[in-house]
């Protein structure tokens, strides 16, 4: 095969050009482990981790990605050349396994996960020049009740829309507020690798819409740090502002400033809750500031991007977007099965699988009210005394508090084109035009995400649909609106949010 490069290297040059497309998560976590294995013929064989892994490779649009880069590493004359992933767990490095599985930690934290063991802390643990400063406040028993005891990482069930979320999590419990920086380096073995660099975990910001797990994550970092003897504090934005306004008004807010201070790690829940509120803000800045140049760990949550949390100073902004991001998305059906068959196991009820079957396909909007549904078919089955409820049963009990769920229906093409149209107030003719100019072609970027993300076209077909577009342009353009809606940039996560609700309704 002289006239490829040899697999480790055409692979690694494919690596080098998707690291600049992909966010670094994704990159880290699924392509990354991934080693070039052999040439067959004119197919470069690669080894994923495991076939859940080369089941994301697969999807078309990643696939379609490494295509290309692959077809312009090897250059023009190799454009036969194509990529076949296979699950070969003995090739491809340890990191490869299975991401969604938590008891495989990610190739993202690789580092954390493998990071020797520290040195044990002593039980008469001494609060150290930095705490002593708080007037040795006792920290444990302070703050030990703050930290539900509920929350753990153990009982968290991990699957796609949430991985990232959940290592990101305990990555930094494990090394919250031990001094350092909060960064994650890959130093050791993985020393001298291209992307080998160092993650910095110093602020965490979990984001995701409501329900999705992300106080029930900050409790678990806290409880962690708290076995681990650290100063930890769990606040939501709402009693940080009023402990603000209280130490301003009885002039405490020295005291105030002591206490948060002398932390390792500070949990603050929902940030956009300070919207508006500048001198909170300003509070706030100088806190994360004394903390973060101390080495503390600062976990932040909030129902939205960074750049969505408005108005909000452009300093505070700019800190919580200085560390790690990571957002959850709403659970899929196997995760919300995965969360029922969890809560029966822990509950010790015995519901029939059908039954949470129902319970999980019925409710998807978010887990706690996915919750919500549990408690109250356990309460129903108990109360009626149904050792084996039918789904039927379940499902009547469900709609005396929701009413009869309807099925999300089918949409077409046609309808993605037409609502996408109306929401830019544009003509249909124009989304399949030549047409460049500015609403037009985002309205056309819109419809590719749409077409390939939401209905699940081939980047192929969605070009076809799109009056015979390339399916590298529908790549592109698909691509440039998931970046835009992980970015949360408001203008378009407003159109999409838009024309979704508007196919849905
Ligand atoms: P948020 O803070 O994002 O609004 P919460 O953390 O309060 O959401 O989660 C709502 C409820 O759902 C909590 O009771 C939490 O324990 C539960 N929950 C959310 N995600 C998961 C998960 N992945 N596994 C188990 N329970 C979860
Ligand atoms: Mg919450």
């Amino acid at each position: 095969m002289a006239k490829f490069p040899d697999p480790t290297s055409a692979w690694r040059a494919v690596l080098g050009r998707l690291q600049l497309e992909m966010p670094p998560a994704h990159f880290n976590t699924f392509l990354q482990p991934c080693v070039g294995h052999a040439w067959e013929g004119d197919r470069l064989v690669v080894a994923a981790g495991s076939s859940f892994v080369v089941s994301w490779l697969e999807l078309p649009l990643h696939y379609a990605m490494a295509q290309e880069a692959l077809a312009k590493t090897l250059g023009g004359g190799a454009s036969a050349a194509s990529i076949e992933y296979r699950a070969l767990p003995g090739v491809a490095a340890a990191g490869g396994a299975n991401p969604c599985d938590k008891a495989t930690a990610p190739a993202l934290i690789g580092a954390a996960a493998t990071a020797p063991a520290r040195a044990p802390i002593p039980s008469d643990y001494d609060l150290g020049g930095r705490r002593n400063r708080a007037g040795g406040y006792d920290w444990q028993s302070a703050n030990a009740a703050t930290c539900n005891p509920n929350y753990h990482f153990d009982n968290f069930v991990v699957g796609c829309s949430n991985q990232l979320a959940y290592h990101a999590a305990r990555a930094v419990a494990e090394n919250a507020g031990t001094g350092n920086d909060g960064s994650v380096n890959t130093d050791g073995a993985d020393a001298g690798k291209a992307d080998a660099g160092g993650y910095n975990y110093n602020p965490l910001l979990l984001y995701a819409g409501p329900g999705l797990g992300k106080t029930h994550l900050l409790h678990a970092i806290g409880n962690r740090a708290l076995q681990q003897g650290r100063a930890v504090l769990y606040v939501t934005s709402e009693q940080f502002t009023n402990e603000f306004v209280s130490s301003v008004s009885k002039r405490t807010m020295r005291q105030f400033r002591d206490r948060y201070r002398s932390l390792d790690v500070l949990l603050l829940d929902d940030v956009q809750f300070l919207v508006g509120k500048e001198q909170t803000q300003e509070s706030l800045f100088h806190t994360f500031n004394d903390l973060h140049q101390a080495g503390a760990q600062i976990v932040l949550t909030s129902d939205r991007a960074p750049q969505s949390i408005n108005p909000l100073e452009e300093r505070l902004r700019s800190r919580f977007q200085s560390g790690l991001l990571a957002d959850i998305q709403p659970p899929s059906l196997e995760l919300r099965l995965a969360i029922l068959h969890a809560w029966a196991e822990a509950r010790a009820v015995s519901l029939p699988s059908a039954v949470l079957e129902m319970i999980a396909q019925r409710v998807s909007s978010n887990v706690r009210v996915l919750q919500g549904a549990f408690n109250r078919i356990v309460a129903a089955a108990r109360l009626l005394n149904l050792p084996a409820m039918t789904p039927e049963q379940a499902a009547a009990q469900l709609d005396a508090v929701a009413g009869p769920e309807t099925p999300r229906p089918e949409i077409t093409a046609e309808q993605v084109l037409q609502q996408t149209a109306r929401r830019y107030r544009i003509d249909q003719a124009q989304i399949l035009g030549r047409s460049r100019t500015a609403a037009v072609a985002e309205a056309r970027q819109v419809a590719m995400y749409l077409l390939t993300d939401e209905l699940g076209s081939t980047p192929t077909d969605a070009g076809r649909i799109l009056a015979g577009r390339n399916h590298s342009t529908v790549i592109h353009g698909a691509g440039k609106i998931r970046a835009a809606l992980a970015g949360g940039e408001e203008r378009i996560v407003r159109a999409v949010g838009a024309v979704r609700e508007a196919l849905y309704a």
